[in-house]
């Protein structure tokens, strides 16, 4: 399937590219929260975790973690949000699996924070029972 990564991993559109390899990429975000943000992104079009193999996805916590350190090193962010879009109703905009590296400052008021809810007596543990795999 062709995205709009596919055409940049292939240089149909123009990006500035960090890093690549046999499984992944690098990019800049566009549009980035902070100064940055970069994407992780597979060289193959899975469009949600779900149809990603399982050594790949190894694999890119592995160059997330390399990029996270860059940015400490090189920006000397405070910390970082890795996130991910997995699916339309999250966010996801680009249906191609990509992982997102935010570099974050202290009191930079990027707040990412989703509404939280409360369980009632014995609901938690109930939900527990059919969650657990
Ligand atoms: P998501 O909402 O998780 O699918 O995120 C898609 C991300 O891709 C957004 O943060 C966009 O800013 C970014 N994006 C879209 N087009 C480009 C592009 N041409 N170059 C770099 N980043 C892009």
């Amino acid at each position: 399937m062709e995205t709009i990564f596919t055409k940049i991993r292939d240089g149909v559109i123009p990006s500035v590219k960090l890093h690549e390899d046999e499984l992944c990429f690098v990019i800049l975000d566009i549009n980035p929260v902070n100064k940055g943000h970069l994407l992780v992104i597979t060289n193959e079009c899975h469009p949600t975790l779900a149809d990603c193999p399982e050594a790949t996805l190894a694999h890119l916590m592995g160059v997330v973690q390399r990029a996270d350190a860059k940015l400490r090193e090189a920006l000397g962010c405070d910390a970082t949000n890795i996130v991910i879009n997995n699916g339309e109703e999250s966010g996801q905009e680009v249906k191609h699996l990509h992982i997102h590296v935010i570099p974050r400052y202290k009191g930079d008021q990027k707040h990412f924070r989703l509404a939280k809810e409360h369980y009632e007596e014995g609901e938690m543990e109930r939900l527990g029972r059919r969650l657990e795999f």
